[in-house]
């Protein structure tokens, strides 16, 4: 814009901002009648409103009504009484106390969804979490001697029988088991990797900037679709690494003319030269899926198995746990990271701890595809998922609006949140038809229920996918149709 131009501009601004905030002589008179703070506050409304919620966030929303009406007052309106000040501020009471993180109902058929928080955790995770919320615990506490213990005592033994790991340690998410493994085993030294491997997941977790905040450098290996063990052996020569790292390509899948080194490959490099080798599994898993009906996806136990130093992996993606990363592997490097001041940085709290632990326990001596959400969602046959599906439609068409129709369709659910990429697991869901809304429409209005459900929509119909939905949730879903127009 020219500067003359710019100017004039600038002095409409000023001008209309006037206008806008100063007020008239006509409407000076409707200015006089707003209520004052103290009016307000003494009138019958107010003080209900006080006595159910506190005095000052009472008082700071009447003064925020007022400064609104103020301007409304300015823009030629006119002045609300008390009774629609205490409406406003009523409302206004109402929205701000709601929780913002609630619950919601996933029917989105992806069962590891990171908007929708994961892995829903089993019954005996949340006793666990319940157990120790509210009271005092054993975190700790050695309770035979009762002096001062390590938190990570409740889950190393069972991390170790489970993986046949020799140590274990546990941390805040598998990013940051990431960045204190390399902190702590290759700070100011290389870290080779594939250049097939160089992931990024879920947008903030992207592995060459992990490396380099580990104070490691990387040097990547091969290329997108082939690399062999004789480019790993060529950049140890010319370089001095301090770890060969693999990372599980858990979110993306390459295809076509490739080559992988197998973990047996570069474990044989790794102690040939003398370079700790570690695998960044991801996605968690300690059981096999392949009974299933999904490929197979490489478990805990055969990367400790094929004798890496350390292994790092999500708690709560296929393991279906509480937000966690684990390291597993030789005790001479989990005790170094152990000992490093990040690892204190990094720590798990007392309730991810409690339901890391109780979930631990059902894969050592319960059923883990019956407890554990993630797996049971798996696991659950077609025709249960397909009979909750015509059994939802069947009662959303009972309630007879006029213009919503609902029928089953075939779908695919898949695990989601960085595991098993491109795999899909046959399913069914409700498909809702609605001669008024749109998919979209559709998609909002059930967005907006409390609590939230969310669908997906494919080729402009909204579905509701059953296999991530428990039977329980089906009366959320009956009652958002029941009262949907048509
Ligand atoms: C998911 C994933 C991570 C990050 O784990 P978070 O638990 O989300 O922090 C790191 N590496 C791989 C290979 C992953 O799949």
């Amino acid at each position: 814009m020219p500067a003359d131009l710019y100017a004039v501009y600038r002095q409409l601004l000023v001008f209309s901002a006037q206008r806008a905030y100063n007020p008239t002589v006509e409407n000076n008179t409707e200015f006089r009648k707003l209520p004052s703070v103290d009016e307000l506050v003494r009138s019958g409304r107010i003080k209900e409103l006080i006595a159910e919620h506190s005095r000052k966030v009472v008082v700071d929303n009447v003064r925020k009504a007022l400064a609104s009406a103020r301007e409304s007052i300015a823009r030629g309106e006119s002045a609300p009484d008390a009774d629609a000040i205490a409406d406003i501020v009523g409302r206004e009471l109402g929205r701000i106390t709601q929780m913002s993180l609630t619950r919601a109902i996933n029917a989105t058929g992806i069962i590891i969804h990171t908007g929708l928080g994961r892995a829903a955790l089993s019954d005996a995770a949340r006793r666990a979490i319940e157990a120790v919320a509210g009271g005092h615990s054993t975190l700790e506490i050695d309770i035979k001697t009762g002096k001062r213990g390590s938190r990570q005592d409740h889950i190393t033994e069972l991390i170790v029988e489970l993986t046949g790991a020799e140590n274990a340690l546990v941390v805040n998410n598998n990013a940051a088991a990431v960045l204190l493994a390399l902190n702590t085993i290759a700070r100011d030294m290389d870290v080779v990797i594939s250049r097939g491997q160089l992931v990024e997941i879920g947008g903030s977790f992207r592995l060459p900037d992990i490396i380099a905040r580990a104070g490691a450098r990387l040097i990547e290996v091969g290329t997108t679709n082939r690399t062999r063990i004789s480019d790993y052996q060529q950049a140890a020569w010319q370089n001095e690494p301090g770890l060969l790292l693999r990372c599980h390509p858990s979110n993306f899948k390459i295809t076509g003319f490739t080559q992988d080194v197998s973990l047996d490959e570069l474990v044989a490099l790794g102690s040939q030269l003398h370079i700790p080798v570690m695998d960044d599994l991801g996605s968690g898993a300690l059981v096999d899926l392949v009974p299933y009906g999904l490929e197979h996806e490489p478990t805990v136990q055969e990367s400790i198995e094929s004798g890496v130093d350390m292994v790092t992996f999500s708690g709560d993606k296929l393991l279906g746990a509480s937000q966690t990363g684990i390291l597993a592997g030789k005790s001479e490097f989990i005790d170094q990271c152990r000992s490093n001041p990040l690892a204190r940085a990094l720590r798990v709290d007392k309730l991810t701890l409690a339901a890391l632990e109780a979930t631990l326990h059902i894969y050592r001596e319960g059923d883990p595809f019956a407890d554990i959400p993630v797996l049971s969602a798996i696991a659950r046959p077609l025709e249960e998922v397909a009979a909750q599906a015509s059994k939802l439609a069947r009662r959303i068409n009972s309630l007879k609006i006029d213009g919503l129709n609902a029928y089953v369709a075939p779908s695919t659910s898949e695990t989601g949140g960085g595991s098993l990429p491109g795999q899909s697991i046959e399913s069914r869901s409700v498909a809702l038809k609605s001669r008024g809304l749109s998919a979209e429409d559709l998609g909002r209005r059930f967005r907006e229920w409390n609590p939230p459900i969310f669908g997906r929509i494919t080729r402009d119909t909204y579905l509701l996918d059953m296999r991530t939905v428990n039977p329980q949730e089906l009366g959320d879903i009956i009652g958002r149709a029941r009262s949907l127009p048509g």
